[in-house]
């Protein structure tokens, strides 16, 4: 079959991928299972680990590709369900259930996502970056990351499962209630996820601050009340206009800098969500204006527990994912989705493998 394997990581110019042939992966664990990939959504953690430095770990050698979807080709000797011929979205970090983390109620920060290694370790590494992951005709993956999602479900709304799953999580710990506010900082996927969530959880006002203009014209399809950029309007203002001088609820940071504007943007006892990721970030908190607003800060990473409920939402379309999911090509021409993330030109670029 055909696959895009991430060849190299690292300083330099060394390809850092490639499209050629690779075996088909057969069912060698018997609590494993085969899917026929359907769909491939290419991620900001992508686009990272090609950087040069690379700005995510990733393990050269592997078939790149972590959020993807499949319909079951075959089922090991244990699994009884899924079944073959089943569609599913898959969690591409299949925790090991051994770790401390697992074990005290934290699979999604399993310890053993960041390994590549064999044994319980390897079960356990995140597929399509540390193991093989979905850019390619099949993958062999343990039946209990695969949720079954209804038949007639496109692939480019299944590929959004694993960002969607993130937040989601990060929807339910800010506990977005009917008639709350909701400022969400950047625009990209996950932005405009957080959008289209925070809006079908009942948020009255959705202010997103995004400084292009393509995606604070998509946030506009995906559920935001009142779109800014930054760059020209004071979104402070904005808010405080907006929510007659109080400040919103909530405020989500999908960038990975913006801790103290979040922080300026809630009211008094309001909630900031750090999604964003940038390891290089280190701001100036303003440690007083945390305790004299009160002010309740989480950190997002990855999803716990939401894949089931993200079957639920994709299959019966209750979010304007087809605003999202803006392009679909074909594997061989993957690199050109990278150039239309990288360009701007798209907000998810989903793939699909051309071959049985
Ligand atoms: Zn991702
Ligand atoms: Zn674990």
């Amino acid at each position: 079959m055909k696959a895009i394997v991430l060849k190299s990581t690292g300083k330099g110019n060394a390809v850092k991928i490639a499209y050629e042939d690779r075996p088909t992966p057969q069912i060698r664990d018997p609590h494993d299972i085969q899917i026929k990939i359907l769909g491939v959504g290419i991620c900001g953690t992508d686009l990272h680990i090609l950087m040069d430095p690379p700005l995510h770990p990733a393990s050269p050698g592997i078939i790149f590709g972590h959020e993807f979807c499949g319909q079951i080709t075959a089922t090991g000797s244990a699994v009884t369900r899924p079944e073959i011929g089943d569609k599913v979205i898959v969690d591409p970090h299949p925790a090991c259930g051994y770790c401390n983390n697992c074990r005290s109620n934290r699979p999604e920060m399993c310890e053993n996502l960041f390994l590549h290694g064999e044994g319980i370790e390897g079960q356990a590494a995140t597929r399509g970056i540390f193991r093989d992951g979905g850019l390619a005709s099949y993958a062999v993956i343990p039946a209990h990351s695969a949720y079954k999602i209804a038949k007639d479900t496109p692939f480019s709304r299944m590929a959004l499962a694993e960002p969607l799953s993130c937040v989601g999580y990060g929807i339910e710990k800010l506990k977005i209630q009917a008639g709350e506010t909701v400022c969400i900082m950047g625009a990209g996927p996950i932005g405009q996820l957080f959008t289209a969530l925070a809006k079908a959880n009942g948020a009255t006002k959705v202010i997103v601050s995004e400084p292009h203009k393509y995606r604070r014209e998509k946030a506009l399809k995906t559920g935001a009340t009142r779109v800014v950029d930054p760059t020209k309007e004071n979104l402070k203002s904005v808010i405080l206009e907006e929510t007659n001088g109080l400040g919103v609820d909530h405020c989500i940071e999908a960038v990975g800098q913006l801790l103290m504007a979040a922080i300026d943007m809630v009211r008094t006892g309001g909630k900031v969500l750090m999604f964003g990721h940038d390891e290089t970030a280190n701001p100036n908190i303003k440690l007083g204006e945390i305790v004299k607003k009160e002010v309740e800060i989480h950190g997002c990473f990855l999803g716990k527990y939401y894949y089931e409920k993200a079957a639920r939402i994709i299959e019966s379309n209750i979010l304007p994912l087809d605003e999202i999911a803006t392009h679909t090509l074909p594997l061989s021409e993957y690199e050109k989705g990278l150039e239309l993330l990288r360009n701007g030109q798209a907000l998810k670029v989903v793939i699909f493998p051309e071959e049985g």
